[in-house]
């Protein structure tokens, strides 16, 4: 994943230096416990998070799951490989599908982060696996959000509920509500509510969005925020979870070439699963997220 290209080189070299090694001094586990912080610190991983993993990993190095193990070095690329699984948040977390459908999925983020091409994606990953989905434009914000919607509800070949010109036009908690309603009404099993997002975390928005988040009480909240975000993405994924309580994370531009620090942040700051990943901008590029299979791609 182009995002961690240059992480995956620095810790690729770290391990490298380590293998050359039989034995490891406390002196050789703090070198690369050294090398892998900066690492990270370079990666754009928020300070809280690297502090936390590179304390973990500097304990487990100096115990004595190493000092007896066959192949230390080794032993510690395989802590490294937990301790990163762990941040990225452990298990493989899910959609929950309500028992009573419609299951109503709400998206929030910033403007640009990705949801509206994200509703497309999970509409059509979605309908694939069989079921009815349905999306919904309150994102009244940008004039033109609500064709947008539409042309990716299109691509996706699944309907999108937009607000009649004069019916709740403007009243985007109306419009989410009615949305969810016709979705009843026509039996689809899954609604995917598109909301607005501001360039910047604004009190306006944020209350909209918790308003919209009343009214529908939906099953999943799932906050997408672009990985090229950089240090910023602590500060936008606490607001969001003050502001709207997200269930998810949806990590979206994890094809970009920035430092994908916002990744590895995320997850551990706000103890919120990473459920999906967005890789491109056409509606296959997407994935359910796999801490595993992510560390892995780090470490390979
Ligand atoms: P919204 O404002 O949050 O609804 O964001 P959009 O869905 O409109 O996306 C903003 C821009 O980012 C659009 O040009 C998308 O094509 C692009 N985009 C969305 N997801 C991805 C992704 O995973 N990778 C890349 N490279 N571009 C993306």
């Amino acid at each position: 994943m182009a995002t961690f290209g240059n992480l995956s080189d620095r810790l690729a070299e770290t391990f490298k230096n380590l293998r050359t090694k039989g034995k490891l001094s406390a002196a050789d586990v703090d070198g690369t416990v050294r090398e892998i912080r900066r690492a990270l610190l370079d990666a754009d991983v928020a300070l809280e998070v690297v502090k936390d993993f590179t304390g973990k990993v500097r304990e487990r190095a100096l115990g004595d799951e190493v000092s007896k193990a066959l192949n230390p070095a080794q032993q510690v690329v395989q802590i490294v490989n937990e301790e990163l699984i762990q941040i990225l948040g452990g298990q493989q977390r899910r959609l929950e599908f309500a028992k009573k459908p419609p299951t109503i999925i709400m998206l929030a983020g910033l403007q640009g982060a990705g949801k509206t091409t994200l509703a497309g994606k999970l509409a059509k990953w979605l309908a694939k696996d069989g079921h009815t989905p349905i999306l919904v434009a309150a994102d009244l914000q940008r004039p033109n959000a609500v064709t947008q919607l539409e042309v990716v509800g299109a691509q996706a070949g699944v309907p999108v509920y937009a607000p009649e010109p004069g019916n709740g036009v403007g009243n985007p908690v109306k419009v989410a509500r009615d949305g969810v309603k016709f979705a009843q009404q026509k039996l689809h099993d899954v609604v995917i509510v598109d909301t607005a997002g501001r360039l910047g975390v604004d009190a306006e928005m944020m209350k909209q969005a918790a308003d919209i988040r009343k009214a529908i009480d939906p099953d999943e909240v799932l906050f997408v925020i672009d990985a090229m975000i950089g240090q910023d993405a602590v500060a936008t994924a606490r607001a969001f979870q003050d502001g709207v309580d997200f269930t998810g994370v949806v990590l979206s531009k994890l094809d970009g070439d920035a430092r994908g620090g916002a990744a590895l942040s995320v997850a551990s700051i706000t103890g919120r699963p990473i459920m999906f990943a967005s890789t491109g901008e056409g509606l296959e590029d997407f994935e359910p997220f796999h801490p595993d299979r992510m560390a892995s791609r780090i470490l390979d």
